[in-house]
């Protein structure tokens, strides 16, 4: 077993791989950035990440989870067995601005260094190689095939307009409702219609008295995708697409069923039918394990970064690192590459993405990452305050 003496040695070496990377790194970076594809679509950027992990010893495979831009790279062996996740899909129209190069390129940086010290410490460093962060929810069938099992922690850094360690995330479900109604001449005969449109109105003006009952942490949102072919024709058929966002399940359960009752009732006051159909797969809301991340937090300060911690609730999106997050003690900080009235999708953050700044973020997220990751291999005590924190328990 290593102890805590040896720690610091191993933190020295694992920056100093990530140094001695660094023009590989900065080449991988700037190859995404000027080669953005879009969610499922990242085959360059997949190719380019698997052959560098290849050609430093990782066991790479491609097309996991039946996604063909997916993969798991794998070096070292047994536990704990610590995951990087890659990220690389880009925006549609606006590049890499919300810096997946960097996200991507960071997670390769960290495990490649990490591998640099397994010679010394037992354990595996995977990387997870996450397609469609921006649309579809590319982790999501990586979560279910099993991808994750086994792993003791996962982790990846966002570039973003300020430095936080802990950001929370809300989780969404989809949902499509559609009205049946029946066409009839709006002015010579309205009484035989039966109006599809006044039922999604009502479903919605529903929702919005529902909102005044809802807890702070919940967004429901939606618009009305067909509304009617005509002013003169009540409308037989009218749609809308709501998201159901919350920071726990079960009460994002309970929101989707109130929402549902919105929709029925609609209908009945109409005299519709309606048909109400979840669109693609739950987003979960981010479990935080504070253990790991005062530990990237200590090993990000250590390299001169300040952190700007805000509160932990505040401007919450969905992403499906939440998903990871359910499964495996997990982290995504923030790091700031960009000032603050930059923000992630607009076209000022994917120059920020391929920046000094935004290179420089990288790097320190490589070591921080990889620094994180020695007192995980290094120190088993460590892992076990992260074990017992993600499990419930009271930390030791
Ligand atoms: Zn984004």
């Amino acid at each position: 077993m290593t102890n805590r003496a040896d720690v610091q040695p191993l933190k020295q070496r694992v920056q100093a791989e990530v140094d001695q990377l660094t023009p590989e790194l900065l080449a991988t970076s700037r190859f995404l950035h000027a080669n953005p594809e879009l969610a499922y679509e990242e085959h360059k950027a997949a190719e380019r990440l698997t052959a560098v992990l290849e050609q430093h010893g990782f066991a790479v495979t491609r097309g996991v989870a039946g996604l063909p831009t997916a993969f798991t790279a794998r070096a070292g062996s047994g536990r704990p067995r610590l995951a990087f996740l890659a990220e690389y899909d880009a925006l549609p129209g606006l590049g890499h601005a919300c810096g997946h190069n960097l996200i991507g390129t960071a997670s390769l940086g960290a495990a490649l260094a990490v591998k640099a010290i397994l010679d010394k410490t037992p354990g595996e460093a995977l990387v997870v190689g996450c397609p469609a962060e921006e649309k579809g929810g590319g982790k999501i069938s990586l979560v279910e095939s099993g991808v994750f099992a086994g792993t003791d922690a996962a982790m990846l850094v966002h570039p973003s307009n300020r430095t936080e360690t802990v950001k929370l995330a809300l989780g969404m479900r989809e949902l499509t409702v559609e009205f049946f109604g029946k066409a009839s001449h709006a002015a010579a005969s309205p009484e035989q219609g039966i109006n599809a449109l006044d039922a999604v109105v009502l479903g919605y003006t529903g929702i919005g008295a529902l909102r005044q009952q809802v807890r702070s942490d919940a967004r429901i949102h939606g618009i009305i995708t067909h509304g009617g072919q005509a002013p003169n024709i009540i409308p037989d058929y009218a749609a809308a697409c709501f998201y159901v966002r919350a920071l726990d399940l079960a009460y994002m359960d309970e929101l989707f069923r109130r929402v549902v009752g919105c929709f029925e009732a609609a209908a009945q006051a109409t005299g519709c039918r309606v048909k109400i159909t979840p669109a693609g797969k739950d987003y979960h809301p981010y479990k935080p394990v504070y253990a790991l991340a005062e530990l990237f937090q200590h090993n990000l300060e250590s390299l001169g970064e300040t952190v700007d911690q805000g509160p932990v609730d505040r401007e919450l999106g969905s992403t499906d690192v939440g998903n990871v997050s359910q499964v495996v003690p997990t982290i995504q900080p923030m790091l700031q590459i960009s000032p603050r009235e930059i923000t992630c999708h607009m076209t000022a953050f994917a120059e920020a993405a391929i920046s000094d700044a935004g290179h420089r973020g990288m790097l320190l997220a490589a070591k921080a990452m990889a620094m994180t990751a020695v007192d995980l291999l290094a120190e088993p005590a460590t892992l076990s305050r992260v074990s017992a924190e993600f499990r419930g328990r009271p930390s030791s």
